[in-house]
């Protein structure tokens, strides 16, 4: 397998997650800390709660996401020195090469990976 292409692909995505995590950084920085104060008494866990507490929530989910993802991609990126990139964490085999073409962080084969979801 070409880890160094992937080694690429990791080091391109980890630029782009970075970025969009400072553009988000950025947009909340930019609202005032009295409105969303006064979002905090409301009542959260409505349904039909405001847009823009929603759009916030978004926000922030992408944004704890994001860290989530350079997490892993930095995980894969060490894993490529290790020479261990591409091994399943579960079971041990190889993780075929299409799964990690759309996902390159990815720790475990698809086969261990709907058994961790199902749970
Ligand atoms: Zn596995």
């Amino acid at each position: 397998m070409d880890t160094e292409r992937f080694r690429k692909i990791l080091l391109d995505e980890r630029d782009r997650v970075t970025l969009t995590v400072e553009s988000l950084h950025e947009a909340n920085s930019g609202s005032s800390l009295e409105e969303e104060t006064e979002e905090e008494t409301y009542d959260n866990h409505l349904a039909d709660s405001a847009t823009a507490t929603l759009n916030r929530e978004i926000d922030h989910t992408l944004e704890e996401n994001s860290d989530h993802v350079l997490t892993d991609i930095n995980d894969a990126l060490a894993r490529i020195d290790e020479g261990t990139f591409g091994t399943c964490t579960s079971c041990g085999s190889e993780i075929a090469e299409d799964r990690l073409e759309a996902r390159p962080y990815a720790t475990r084969c698809i086969d261990c990976q709907r058994l961790a979801e199902r749970v």
